[in-house]
């Protein structure tokens, strides 16, 4: 398996919170389109590679950077987190999804639903114009626990149509939308008009992140006449765990 993978070293590692990272390394034999991910591996103690996936949050002309959260008694995130600039990890050589620009259809808007380091993704495929190309609107809505978790507003910040609505789950978020946006849909499709409404007619909508989630809002926008697959498929997902 071992030569899957490409052996890089840590150029930055970027510790937001206790539990939430951001690690870079340099793009040098990387091969990988912006939205896609690629496993990365540690070798243990008996010299075995062990692997997970991760969503690259980069685009490839630039350092390939990595969102990733601590999962506590976790195989291999506390280790990723215990790394230092110079360590080494191996990366997948050839990235995997299906998330890439070209297999996503173009229409009026893209409307993205992440939760946690699933906002790596809209992050990296905002970074390409053959992306935002597609589309006279991008909106992103993020699920995180608390405003601690939110560290990318600024790069989401420079794009003219992309457009971030944070959801702070626990907490009272003051500035923010607080609660699950799975408890909004209804006033999310109702609020936005023209080039910006979230209709099967006139967006795509790309869901990343945890199961349960994952579910709801595929529940939720098949009763809105959106389709998961076939011609009409204007839902796309991707699963985390
Ligand atoms: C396509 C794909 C892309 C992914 N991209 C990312 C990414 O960009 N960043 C990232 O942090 N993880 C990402 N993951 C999850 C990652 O691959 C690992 O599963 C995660 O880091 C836990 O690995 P572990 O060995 O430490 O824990 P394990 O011992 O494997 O424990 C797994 C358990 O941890 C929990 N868990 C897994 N991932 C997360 C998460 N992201 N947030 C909260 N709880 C989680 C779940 O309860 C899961 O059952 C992705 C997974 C897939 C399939």
């Amino acid at each position: 398996m071992i030569n899957k993978f490409i052996k890089k070293t840590i150029s930055k590692i970027t510790h937001h919170t206790n539990g939430y990272f951001t690690l870079s390394i340099d793009n040098d034999g990387l091969t990988y389109e912006t939205g896609q991910f690629a496993r990365l591996g540690l070798l243990n103690k008996e010299n075995k590679l062990i692997a997970k996936p991760y969503s690259y949050a980069s685009n490839p002309n630039n350092d390939a950077e990595f969102y990733i959260v601590e999962v506590t008694g976790g195989a291999i995130s506390p280790q990723l987190k215990a790394l230092k600039v110079g360590d080494t990890v191996y990366v997948d050589k050839t990235a995997n999804g299906q998330l890439y620009p070209e297999n996503i259809k173009s229409s009026i808007n893209a409307w993205f639903f992440v939760t946690g380091t699933g906002v790596g993704v809209p992050i990296s495929l905002c970074s390409n114009p053959e992306f935002l190309n597609k589309y006279k609107e991008v909106f992103i809505v993020h699920n995180v626990k608390c405003t601690d978790d939110l560290h990318h507003n600024e790069i989401l910040a420079n794009h003219k149509k992309v457009n971030y609505i944070p959801f702070i789950s626990q907490g009272d978020p003051d500035n923010y939308n607080a609660g699950r946006f799975t408890d909004n849909f209804k006033e999310l499709m109702s609020k936005y008009e023209g080039n910006q409404e979230l209709t099967a007619l006139k967006s795509q909508v790309i869901i990343i992140g945890n199961p349960s989630m994952l579910k709801e809002t595929v529940e939720f926008f098949k009763t809105e006449a959106f389709s998961f697959r076939g011609e009409d498929k204007n839902i796309y997902v991707e699963r985390y765990w």
